[in-house]
Order: structure tokens, then sequence, then C-alpha cells
């Protein structure tokens, strides 16, 4: 474990940057039982900002797993009363959320992806209010990381136990900016400021659509939505706070028109999809829609998440991020989105976010789909930036644009 200043910086940082938590409001935090000492100075954290309450919500990824391997379908599709209500008292209360990621990989290794889809499904329906009320940033939210063993070890294959995982929390507080000497929040503050920045130059530019090209084989060609906005670093909720999704953050992502992605996009890192490591893919596109894949390792979890419903075929964002960015720049495969994410440009199959088109948060499913805006339970990051991509604008009077040379911002 890191120096305890050091973690009470980070929980700090996260409450008060992440979360933004705001006097007397209700936190939930959703944690695995690996991480519980970070759990722990993350509550006092928000304690000390003011919140009301803290909810812990602890998981045990272990535990899933043997529900998984004993249950039949019928039980595991079953989603209890108690905990609707558990979220519902949570969006009623106003509560900020705060989740600690910390992936196991490979831990559901063996586990019939059928299962799981079927299981995620039940959920996604029953809890649908609660990723409505989330995704459309009525409250404040945000997704940090901590290291658990198994998964430093993947990492750090050299380093074994507390080595990994002391590497492991170096390469995180490092990401999150997080240093023995600086102060994160001016430093996040300075951050935000930047991409905010890159932001509005994007926006200016109004392109009706982006083409990807690189010489792994990626040729797309990706619309984007009339009235798209370009999102990135800090947000203000629907309540006007203004707060951090993600710790770390360094993509600018916008909302892809669903019926207007073309071609073929080869994947630059694994996915980590409900514990299974999808190794080598490409996925085609015609008309939006998904019509071919393939991938070297796990080919059925890709098609248990492209399958999973009726918008998961479709793409929801498109995020850039120049490949001489710090995260990519420390070399580290983290098999975790939220930092491989940040290293690469991405596409995510699945929801798009609302507020990536004008006026969004306000608009009913309905608008949305009329927007062109995809709607799915599944909204899954994956990586295809590389070295050499470029990218080329049109322009809504057909100017063309150069984004991306040689896999970096050059406007
Ligand atoms: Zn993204
Ligand atoms: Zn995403």
């Amino acid at each position: 474990m890191p120096k305890l200043e050091l973690l009470e910086k980070y929980a700090k940082l996260i409450v008060e940057v992440g979360a933004n938590v705001q006097k007397n409001q209700l936190v939930g935090i959703n944690t695995s039982t690996e991480t519980k000492d970070l759990a722990r100075l993350i509550a006092k954290a928000a304690y000390n900002a003011g919140a009301k309450r803290v909810i812990v919500q602890w998981n045990d990824d272990y535990v899933s797993r043997y529900g998984y391997e004993s249950m039949e379908i019928e039980e595991l599709v079953k989603v209890p009363q108690w905990r609707i209500d558990k979220f519902k008292y949570f969006v009623e209360e106003g509560g900020c959320a705060i989740s600690i990621t910390s992936p196991i990989p490979g831990l559901n290794a063996g586990i019939d992806p059928y299962k799981m889809q079927q299981a995620g499904i039940a959920s996604s329906k029953a809890l649908k209010f609660y990723r409505d009320h989330m995704m459309g940033n009525h409250t404040q939210w945000t997704v940090i990381a901590a290291p658990n063993t198994v998964w430093a070890e993947k990492v750090f294959p050299k380093l074994k136990g507390e080595d990994a995982v002391e590497a492991l929390w170096d390469a995180i507080l490092q990401a999150s900016r997080v240093t023995e000497s600086n102060d994160p929040i001016e430093e996040w503050a300075d951050h935000n400021t930047s991409m905010l920045a890159h932001n509005k130059v994007l926006n200016d530019y109004n392109f009706k659509s982006l083409h990807f090209k690189n010489s792994l084989g990626t040729d797309l060609v990706v619309e984007l939505v009339k009235n798209h906005v370009w999102a990135g670093g800090g947000e203000d909720s629907s309540k006007g706070v203004y707060f951090n999704p993600n710790i770390p953050t360094e993509e600018n992502f916008t909302m892809p028109y669903k019926y207007g992605v073309n071609g073929k996009v080869v994947a630059s890192k694994p996915l980590l999809y409900q514990g299974n490591l999808i190794e080598d893919f490409w996925i085609e596109f015609k008309d939006g829609k998904v019509v071919n894949y393939d991938a070297a390792k796990q080919k059925e979890t890709l098609k248990s998440l492209i399958e999973l419903d009726e918008g998961s075929c479709y793409l929801g964002e498109v995020a850039l991020i120049s490949y001489d960015s710090p995260i990519n720049n420390s070399n580290i495969l983290f098999l975790n989105t939220l930092f491989d994410e940040n290293a690469s440009c991405h596409l995510a199959l699945g929801r798009a976010y609302p507020m990536n088109v004008l006026g969004g948060v306000k608009m009913s499913e309905k608008e949305l789909l009329d927007a062109g805006s995809n709607l799915s339970m599944a909204h899954s990051d994956f990586m295809f930036g590389s070295i050499d991509m470029n990218i080329e604008g049109l322009m809504q009077d057909g100017t063309k644009v150069t984004i991306f040379k040689d896999g970096n911002f050059v406007i």
C-alpha cells in the first residue's frame, strides 16, 4: 500500500473533484471487498465534505462466480424487490455515487456467457430507471480504481503479491495525477480547463463525419448526430453540480449517428467484458449495425455483448485520445477500461450519453431515438487507436480537415 497521506489525497480528490459531494448529500460507494481500505478512506472523506450519510454497497466477485456456477438461470434472473427499492431510495434521496473498479481478470473463465448475459439483462431491465438517472447526469457520479492482487499480477507479470499491488498503485495514482508533492485538486482544475478548450475546438468545427484509417486495418466512417456535443473532462449534473465522471480521464467524446457507421474497425487492445478477455478482434458495420466480427480469443463473449439487445450492435460513443497521452506513455496495459480507454481512441457498443446531443438530457427516449441516438442496456468501450491513426473530419460544407495525424491531434 502507498503511504496513508497519499491515499488520503486520492480519497479527497475522488470526493471533492470526482463526485463533488455536496453538503447534506447522501453518498453511495460501490466497492469490491478487495478494496475495502480505500472505501473506508473515501467514506471518511465524504463525511468530512459534509455528506449526511454514506452507504457502502460491498460486492465480492468470488461469491458472484460461485453463484454463476451453482444457480440455475431461473434463479439468476430474479431481481428481488428489496434490491430495486434500495436503488429507488438512492434516486429519491438525490444521492451521488462513487464506484471503485477493481476487476479480477479471468475470474469468470469457464462460466457460460449466456448465463451471465441473462442475469445481466434481468438486472439491467429492473434497474433501468437507475441507469437512465445516472447516464442522464441527474446526479453526480464518478468511477475510480484500486488494485487487487490478481489484477496487479496480470498487469505486472514479473512481480508477485505485494510488489505487484504496489506497482499498480503507483500507476493508478500517477494516471490520476496524485503525487506526493502536488495538490491534485488544483491540478485537476487545470486539466479540466484544457479538456474544455479541446471540446470547444471540436464543437466549433461541427463535423458531419469522421474517417478513421490505420495500418491495422481500420477503415471506418462514423457520422455524427446533428447538434452533437463534444464532452470530456468535468460535466454539470442536471442540477448544476460540476463533477468528474471518471478519474482519470483524457478523452474528448461525442455521439455517433446510430445508422451512420460504415466500414471496419480493428481493436488495438484487448477488452475485458464480464470477467473475460476478448483479444485480437475486429468488427464490421453497415448503416450503423454490426454485420460481421471475429476474435482470436473469446469470440463467444464478444457475441454475447453484440447480441445483448437491439441496441448493443450499434455504437453509442466515439472518443478521441492522442496516442501521445500520459496513460499510453506509461506503456502499461491496465486490462481495465477506465485506464485503457484513456490511452486510445475508442468506440462504445451500446447506449449513447444523452448529454452528447444538444438538449439531450431533457429529451424523452423517443426524442433521443429521433435525434439518432442509440439506446441499449450495454455500454462497452473498446480501443482501436494506434500510433499511425489518421482521422479526417468532413465539415457540413464538404471541407475536409485533418484531425489526427500519426496518432495525435493536430487541431
Ligand atoms: Zn469513453
Ligand atoms: Zn464509454
